[in-house]
């Protein structure tokens, strides 16, 4: 099956076109984001005259942190709710789009904390427009949000039909103002989405066009960005890649590969796309046996070797190691067999894999 009910306007001044679909989300936005990239990127300047001309009138909450915790939603909330707006503009990374969609959840619902991953309670949303700013998550076309509870300290996602953006906004020129180290950090994210859609126990093959694709674009088109970061043909294949990876997860899910990383986030502040990227091989290797048809199939299609794929993921400039605490790694174990993906792998996962793939990366650190 493939869904994904968001309407994706993918395009340089990609807003331009988007004008007459903004007109029919509402009479006030509530516009979220982070505190500097709406603006850095370029978004935000583009996007205000566009709700002044179609006299929208707008709010801006622009404090969201990397990993959005559940306090900072029902903030969001309450004021989306006091301001009487009637839909909802995430822009920025996925960090800001994920809140935007449950801002739009918890306000609709009048949700309180312990209620955002109660999808039983979700009745109905306000209009959710994403405009993404990194090249990583593909939030633009899925329907989770991921936030993470400071009191437990645990990250994990929730999906709900209703968390698809209605509009997204995709403009690879906004991505020009990250910095090397979110390219590669982001770029990874999209390829560890990639690739769990050949993973996962609901993968399908109408979505392997969008896989292969996606996974030849970054792997030609990463180096280069990293190299001449203004490169507007390489950034816009890395933008349409994540968007791909975002369609392929909205279909599939993620795996352990996503929920692994979690508590290397919540503990150790490794950067989403990064701790995916620290236990690819691993994971890769993991699952091997299982997905040895799909794995061909994709490397036959690319033209490499896995052992190439392998060695261009290696020489990229990320680190491939941590210090993990004996402690730590006990503690995560039980909370990864726990998350949602679980159900996803392509195998039953036992804990000693995951204790023996969290010590390799103790080992490389
Ligand atoms: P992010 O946390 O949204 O942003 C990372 C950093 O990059 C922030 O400091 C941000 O600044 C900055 N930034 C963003 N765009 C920029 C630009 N154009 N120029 C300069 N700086 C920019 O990073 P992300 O990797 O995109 O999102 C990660 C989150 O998404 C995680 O919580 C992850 O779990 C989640 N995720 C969601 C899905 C999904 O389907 N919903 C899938 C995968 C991952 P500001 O603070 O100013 O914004
Ligand atoms: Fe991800």
């Amino acid at each position: 099956m493939f869904y994904c009910p968001t309407r994706i306007i993918f395009a340089e001044h990609a807003i331009k076109h988007a004008e007459s679909i903004l007109a029919t989300m509402g009479k006030c936005a509530f516009i979220v984001s982070g505190q500097s990239s709406a603006r850095l990127s370029g978004a935000l300047d583009e996007l205000m005259p566009m709700l002044g001309k179609l006299n929208i009138a707008s709010n801006i909450y622009d404090q969201i942190t990397e990993n959005p915790t559940v306090q900072d939603v029902i903030r969001g909330s309450k004021l989306m709710t006091d301001q009487q707006c009637d839909f909802v503009i995430g822009i920025g990374g996925g960090s800001p789009i994920d809140a935007a969609k449950a801002i739009s959840l918890a306000a609709a619902n009048q949700l309180s904390e312990g209620d955002l991953y109660s999808t039983d309670k979700f009745i109905s949303a306000y209009p959710i427009v994403a405009i993404p700013t990194t090249a990583g998550t593909g939030t633009e076309a899925t329907q989770y949000s991921v936030l993470t509870n400071p009191a437990t300290n645990k990250k994990a996602g929730f999906g709900h039909p209703y968390a698809f953006p209605r509009l997204s906004i995709v403009d690879a020129r906004y991505t020009h103002s990250l910095s090397a180290e979110v390219t590669l950090h982001t770029a990874l994210d999209a390829l560890s989405h990639l690739l769990e859609g050949l993973y996962s126990n609901q993968r399908s093959s109408i979505m392997y066009p969008f896989i292969y694709r996606g996974i030849s674009s970054i792997i030609k088109q990463l180096p280069i960005v990293l190299r001449d970061a203004g490169n507007k043909q390489a950034r816009a294949e890395l933008m349409q890649a994540s968007l791909y990876g975002g369609m392929v997860i909205a279909q599939s899910s993620t795996t352990l590969q996503h929920s692994i990383g979690y508590p290397l986030t919540t503990e150790y502040h490794v950067a989403h796309g990064l701790a995916n990227a620290m236990v690819m091989e691993d994971i890769m290797n993991l699952y091997q046996d299982k997905v040895q048809d799909e794995l061909s199939g994709l490397f036959n299609a690319i033209s490499i070797t896995k052992e190439g794929f392998i060695s261009w993921l290696n020489a990229l400039p990320f680190r491939k190691g941590i210090l993990l605490s004996d402690s730590f790694i006990e503690a995560a174990i039980p909370q990864i067999m726990a998350s949602r993906n679980m159900a996803l792998n392509p195998l039953e996962v036992m804990p000693g894999d995951i204790r023996n793939i969290l010590h390799k990366l103790k080992e490389r650190s």
